[in-house]
């Protein structure tokens, strides 16, 4: 089943129900979000593009994108959505690699795609496009038809197309409705993150149940503008990266802005510490929940229930908290050693998964595709141990563990202990290559906490030998578009 089904169903039941915001001003009622996505498609068959073609979606946050979403999957047509940040090679990269046909752009951004085919949206020729003759019908695709080439963020090497397919959607889609929140018509998509990336993929569910959607007009992240509209729209959604929850709740402390209207706040894409998530539930209230997942398996990995977040009253909630929660409801996870035989509780290995939304691998790339599906399980590249009851905890991705005199540091065990102290509002801790153990720990500091007060910390509540030998201070951490800190570039800097 094609998944732009969903949305023609919703305009059939509810045409009249408001669908898409700009900020605050409406846009399009159900109907009208149907039948300018069915023109966009009726314009693309003109254009030749046929069923499985690719299209590129270079665009800024915006209404438009739905439709043109929806527009292409009506088609048949493979969204190529590309971060609105990146650097005009990694567009060209992308798009050469995938063969979109062509691309629709925000105006300030077509500049970058040079000669590239690309049509502006939105904007007057997007609007010209409106006016075309609608497409007629549903183009039929299979649950192993693909609908997304999602072009990995990657700290490291070139971009790799995974193929995201109809079916792997639909059971995101649907896990999401039991594992992390039931959507309602009463609610509201709020898209403060790159719709590009997984804040756009939770446009799905919300089409379906037939929620608002709205794009904060500034087209990025904004705490003032976010809180202003959850309180505007009310029953608000988003997806947020550890980051944005930390500002978001930085800015309620030091403005005494108002929380209404937050319903779900779904945090992943990157470690959350528990000394933040703990201040955001103080501030927000039971609102957060975790996912964690990845490209190959978008936003479909484990969850972290808003009970579970913010339950203090049960005996495990603390470790709890630490860790990524449990399978979703359509996937098995599994730890494993380096011959891929599954390990103990307790113990740490490779994180595996298997399941309907796995992809079926990288576009165009057998070797990566061999490397990453083995046995029929996605080996995530992630590090992380199960507990009995299931808890996954993430431990750091293998490149990132530090072996110092043959003992392994977890950077983000001592993250979590530098980050309680007051003065410290963000670290990283990498290894420094060292004559005689190896590697030594490191800490990158944003904040004036003295040494000796960061040292006191670590005896503490740590072994010794991972205490780092050198804090280092720094403004702001490297971080890629999507938030994540750049551990590389601050092995770099050291080693320079
Ligand atoms: P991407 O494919 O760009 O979405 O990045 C996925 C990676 O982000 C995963 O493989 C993890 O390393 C990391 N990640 C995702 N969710 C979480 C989470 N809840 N906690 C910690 N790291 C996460």
């Amino acid at each position: 089943m094609n998944l732009a089904r969903w949305l023609e169903r919703r305009a059939a039941v509810s045409p009249d129900a408001p669908a898409l915001y700009s900020g605050t001003e409406l846009v399009a009622r159900y109907a009208a979000f149907a039948a300018q996505a069915r023109a966009v498609a009726g314009w693309l068959e003109v254009q030749g593009i046929l069923p499985g073609d690719r299209v590129g979606i270079f665009m800024r946050n915006d209404p438009a994108y739905l439709v043109v979403l929806y527009g292409a999957w009506m088609a048949g047509a493979v969204v190529v959505p590309i971060n609105a940040k990146l650097h005009a090679r990694e567009v060209a990269h992308i798009l050469s690699d995938s063969g979109a046909k062509l691309t629709f752009a925000s105006p300030e951004l077509a500049d970058a795609l040079a000669d590239i085919p690309s049509v502006s949206a939105p904007g007057v020729e997007f609007d010209a496009i409106l006016q075309a003759d609608p497409f007629d019908g549903i183009v039929h695709r299979t649950p192993e038809d693909l609908a997304w080439l999602f072009y990995t963020s990657g700290t490291t090497g070139r971009p790799k197309g995974v193929m995201i397919t109809h079916g792997m959607l639909m059971a995101m889609a649907l896990s999401y409705e039991v594992d992390v929140d039931a959507v309602s018509a009463a609610d509201t998509a709020l898209y403060a993150a790159p719709m590009s990336h997984g804040a756009g993929l939770y446009n799905i569910m919300h089409v379906r149940a037939g929620a608002r959607h709205v794009c904060p007009q500034s087209g990025g992240f904004d705490p003032a503008e976010v809180l202003s509209l959850a309180a505007r729209h009310g029953r608000v959604h988003m997806f947020a990266a550890p980051t944005m929850v930390k500002r978001l709740t930085d800015h309620t402390v030091a403005t005494g802005a108002g929380r209404e209207g937050l319903r779900t706040v779904v945090y992943g894409g990157g470690p959350m510490y528990v000394a933040d998530i703990c201040a955001a539930v103080d501030h927000f209230g039971p609102v957060f929940v975790q996912i964690y997942g990845q490209g190959e398996c978008p936003m479909a990995i484990t969850a972290l229930s808003r009970a579970e977040v913010a339950d203090r009253n049960h005996a495990d909630w603390r470790v709890r908290l630490g860790s990524v929660g449990r399978a979703q409801a359509v996937v098995e996870v599994q730890v494993a050693d380096d011959e891929g035989q599954p390990l103990d509780a307790g113990q740490v290995g490779e994180i595996m998964v298997r399941g309907a939304p796995v992809m079926p691998g990288y576009w165009n790339n057998s070797d990566a595709t061999a490397q990453a599906l083995q046995d029929g399980w996605l080996r995530t590249g992630d590090m992380g141990s199960l507990d009995a009851a299931g808890y996954l905890t993430l431990h750091d991705r293998s490149k990132d563990l530090i072996i110092t005199g043959g003992s392994n540091v977890y950077p983000r065990e001592v993250e979590e202990v530098l980050l309680q102290h007051a003065s410290v509002s963000e670290v990283s801790v990498v290894g420094r290559p060292h004559a005689d153990w190896g590697e030594e720990v490191v800490a990158f500091i944003v904040g004036d906490a003295t040494d000796a007060a960061l040292d006191a910390l670590c005896l503490a509540q740590i072994a010794r030998f991972k205490r780092p030998k050198a804090y280092l201070r720094v403004n702001s951490l490297p971080k890629n578009n999507y938030g994540k800190v750049l551990k590389t570039e601050l092995r770099k800097l050291l080693a320079e």
